[in-house]
């Protein structure tokens, strides 16, 4: 997908999806809904307390704002710096970072998507945001990093039911979670 664009595709149960950061430093937003009913949809704060961890390991599961499991993460071919923490950058986000007019975002780019997939009228969740590093201290402050994916870095996941997935190149340049600028991604299905 183009730099600070989305792309989304329907990932049938069983299937594999790579997601990679083809020139480095770029944040992913990762959003899955279960084909059956996109009112059900990966969640990050239901994903958290079941693996015990901020992001899923290699062999540890997503699950579902219903606590079911959505996608297990296969390979992670990073440093490994993965944040759940933060929503998707949208437009009141940017309002308050200062910017004035139009500016895309990772919620549009979710919408959109799933609008060119033939679904509309779905809820934003919070994405698992794929390469985003964003450390907590001891006392519970928050700092983020640019990313320090390099190019060609990857994360392979398993589609773990029927599954629309959706991908966006977040396209915040006024924070630096990305670094380099923002620059394209791309998405491999495998089987
Ligand atoms: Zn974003």
């Amino acid at each position: 997908m183009p730099a600070g664009g989305g792309r989304g595709l329907m990932v049938a149960a069983g299937s594999t999806f790579r997601v990679v950061d083809v020139e480095g430093g770029q944040v992913a937003d990762l959003f899955a809904f279960t084909a059956d009913d996109v009112d059900e949809y990966a969640s990050p704060s239901h994903t958290r307390p079941a693996i015990g961890r901020l992001f899923p390991r290699p062999g540890q599961t997503v699950l579902t704002n219903l606590r079911q499991p959505i996608l297990e993460l296969v390979e992670d071919n990073s440093p490994g710096h993965h944040d759940t923490l933060y929503a998707a950058c949208d437009a009141a986000r940017y309002r308050l970072l200062g910017v004035d007019g139009p500016h895309r975002s990772c919620a549009q780019n979710l919408l959109e998507s799933m609008a060119a997939l033939g679904v509309g009228d779905v809820a934003i969740p919070q994405p698992l945001n794929v390469f985003m590093d964003v450390r907590v201290d001891a006392d519970g402050e928050l700092t983020t990093r640019p990313a320090s994916s390099a190019a060609g870095d990857n994360l392979v996941f398993r589609a773990l039911v029927d599954c629309y997935v959706v991908v966006s190149s977040c396209p915040m340049d006024i924070i630096a979670i990305s670094s380099g600028g923002i620059t394209p991604l791309a998405i491999e299905t495998e089987r």
